[in-house]
């Protein structure tokens, strides 16, 4: 029973409709068809269209001259200059081919000799010749004839081109179904199509806003937008104009493609979705011609809504780069794009949703009132949308019970709902791989560790020596970010080779919104201790603190160029929210600042440097204590450091209090709703 009913091969539900949309099968069936029956006909033709009602038989000039002298010729046709046709008269026929009965003019149809010339002027010398010398009274001229073979004629004529056709049709064709994937828009006439999926009440979407975790300002407002759809009065009754475009944006993997999908599964109105690369094809005109398709499409559905994710794809600001010239198909789709939003009016029922994460690069025209009017921020989570999100991803997971959603979320500072998912998910395989029967806390951890780090690298082969360093490295990072104020706690040193990388130190990163120039300075000082600890121990550096100094000194620019945090430079930066400035060859300040900014930039990083080897000289040993225990055990916690140095005196106690209390109003909240009880 159940297998049967899970059989709908052809007729998933979950497929959205795609209008216009023929059974492909049927339309290959009936081209095969057409493609075999001129192939028999060609081969018909070809066979049959031999007259083979006499015997044609190749001759020699001896033969021939044999037969001019026995007088038993009755008439020679001189086929295309190359090849001429005997005939024999009754007297030749019945010597030759006794069985063949002559036709009233006395000869056959079909000539009964061919014989194939080499050179004309010498054939039709020997003819005369031959029959003057036996003095024949009345001999045998030679007929001239053109003959036509419309198949080889056509043939030669057209075939080049049929060939041509027939190439440019298949590839067409496959160019269409390849980039359009369907939505009816296999062929090349369908090339301007919108290829937007439809979903409305024919095809049931599962998403809803129970998937979606956290959000919660973006739901409400989202569910606004489908309210104006559906009671556009209430709003326009008071003179108010519904909005034509919402634009959601925010870094990737924040789910704001979900959020979009779980309007189309609550809104119950028309859903067409779309990428932004959907508009873009290699034929000029064709993004233009799908926005008005689209557009038209939507029209005819309304009240509906049109989601368009990865807008950037068409919406990046127009051509202001002399350098990298103007992309004219992308700019004319924009523009068709601009044109169609001004074109409907309010009350045409059609809300169009965006989603991008740069909102920073898109044309400025695209976001003016009366366009994309709303813009809803999607942030990355906070402490308790993680744990939400956990929430959501555990839902079919089989959990041991020491998974602890809340210290997840803690563990997983500045992971994205995507991350998280992805963490889920790992667990779930890690634990089936050791062949458990549940997902417990540590296989959570693993998992986190392996998206951050990426997978262990177990034979790796690394010398003592360089284990040592590695350790010393480590051990320093973590010492200077256990004894600064403001520099991240730790949560775990490793020395095991993930990756790209040999160890590494995880810090557990406040969730602060603004960051003061003490908080980055202490933060630099802690990157740099890798280094410094292989100065004080070792007394000399290696290549490992690329990542390290790559960072500092990004870090340190910023500082100086962006956030105004440098005396020298003041309060100034050179920050463009724009983006235009990747394109400019020239800097916005003189050769002199440029001077004084590269000065800055050295004189904090070596200042935090100089830091961080005194406070490693201080407590060298300490760090001695710590890289022995890394080298021993290769994963260390923040236990083990409070063990050495003591707690940290700056535990921020108030902030915990607060963090806490909000995942325990959350949790409470999440326990009211219905569906979840
Ligand atoms: P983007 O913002 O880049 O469009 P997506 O919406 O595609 O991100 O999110 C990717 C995946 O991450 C989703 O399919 C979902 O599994 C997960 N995810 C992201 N945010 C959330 C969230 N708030 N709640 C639940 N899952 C989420």
């Amino acid at each position: 029973m159940e297998n049967n009913e899970n059989k709908g091969l052809g007729n998933n539900p979950n497929r959205p409709n795609q209008p216009n949309q023929k059974p492909n099968g049927k339309r290959r069936f009936s081209l095969m068809w057409i493609y075999a029956i001129l192939a028999i006909v060609l081969i018909a033709v070809n066979f049959l269209w031999k007259d083979s009602s006499a015997p044609r038989e190749d001759i020699n000039q001896g033969k021939l001259i044999e037969l001019l002298e026995k007088q038993q010729v009755e008439r020679i046709d001189l086929v295309n200059k190359n090849e001429a046709e005997i005939f024999l008269n009754q007297k030749g026929l019945s010597e030759h081919f006794p069985e063949v009965t002559p036709g009233v003019d006395g000869t056959t149809s079909a000539p009964s000799y061919i014989y194939k010339i080499g050179s004309l002027e010498r054939f039709e010398e020997m003819v005369e010749t031959v029959q003057k010398e036996k003095g024949i009274a009345n001999p045998v001229y030679i007929n001239n004839v053109e003959r036509k073979s419309w198949l080889s004629d056509f043939l030669i004529g057209w075939l080049p081109f049929i060939i041509l056709i027939v190439v440019w049709i298949v590839i067409m064709r496959g160019m269409g179904r390849g980039i359009g994937g369907g939505g009816g828009a296999g062929s090349i006439f369908n090339i301007g199509k919108s290829r937007a999926q439809l979903y409305d009440k024919n095809t049931s979407v599962n998403v809803t806003f129970k998937d979606v975790a956290g959000l919660e300002e973006a739901k409400v407002e989202i569910m606004e937008v489908v309210d104006f759809l559906k009671n556009p009065e209430k709003y326009t009754k008071l003179g108010g104009k519904i909005p034509k475009g919402v634009l959601l944006v925010g870094p990737p993997g924040t789910g704001k493609t979900l959020l979009a999908k779980s309007v189309a599964g609550e809104a119950n109105v028309p859903f067409f979705s779309l990428s932004g690369s959907d508009f873009v094809e290699m034929f000029v005109g064709v993004g233009a011609s799908r926005v008005r398709d689209l557009f038209n499409n939507a029209k005819s559905k309304a009240p509906c809504i049109i989601f368009i994710d990865e807008i950037d794809a068409i919406g990046r600001a127009r051509g202001k780069s002399a350098i990298t010239g103007g992309n004219d198909e992308r700019e004319s789709t924009l523009n068709q794009l601009l044109t169609e939003m001004d074109g409907f009016g309010t009350n045409s029922g059609v809300i169009v949703l965006a989603a991008t994460n740069r909102a920073d690069i898109l044309d400025k025209a695209l976001l003016r009132a009366g366009r994309f009017d709303r813009q809803i921020y999607v942030e990355l989570p906070d402490i308790v949308g993680r744990r939400e999100i956990f929430e959501v991803h555990m839902r079919g997971l089989k959990l041991a019970d020491d998974v602890d959603k809340e210290f997840l979320a803690k563990q997983t500072p500045g992971f994205s709902g995507a991350d998280i998912a992805n963490v889920c998910n790992e667990a779930a395989l890690m634990a089936a791989r050791k062949g458990k029967e549940m997902i417990d806390k540590q296989d959570f951890l693993d998992a986190v560790d392996r998206i951050i780090g990426g997978l262990e690298k177990k034979n790796k082969i690394i010398t003592a020596d360089e284990k040592k360093v590695i350790a010393f490295h480590e051990a320093g990072h973590a010492t200077t970010s256990w004894l600064l104020q403001y520099a991240h706690p730790l949560v775990k040193v490793t020395i095991v080779p993930r990756g790209n990388s040999l160890g590494a130190a995880w810090y557990l990163p406040e969730e602060r919104q603004i960051t003061t120039k003490e908080q980055m300075y202490h933060e630099m000082v802690a990157t740099l201790g890798g280094r410094a600890a292989e100065q004080v121990v070792f007394g000399q550096i290696s290549t490992g603190a690329l990542s390290d100094l790559e960072k500092v000194t990004k870090q340190a620019f910023a500082m100086v160029t962006y956030y105004g945090l440098d005396d020298e430079i003041g309060n100034r930066s050179y920050y463009d929210s724009t983006g235009q400035q990747d394109y400019s060859l020239t800097k916005p300040y003189s050769e002199k600042t440029a001077e004084t900014i590269d000065q800055q930039v050295s004189k904090i990083i070596e200042k935090a440097y100089q830091e961080a080897i005194s406070i490693l000289t201080q407590h060298r040993d300490g760090l001695t204590e710590l890289a022995n225990k890394l080298i021993d055990k290769e994963v260390i916690f923040g236990e083990d450091l409070e063990n050495i140095f003591g707690k940290r005196p700056w535990g921020n106690s108030e902030d915990e209090k607060l963090k806490n209390a909000a995942l325990k109003a959350a949790e409470k909240e999440t326990e009211d709703r219905p569906e979840n009880a």
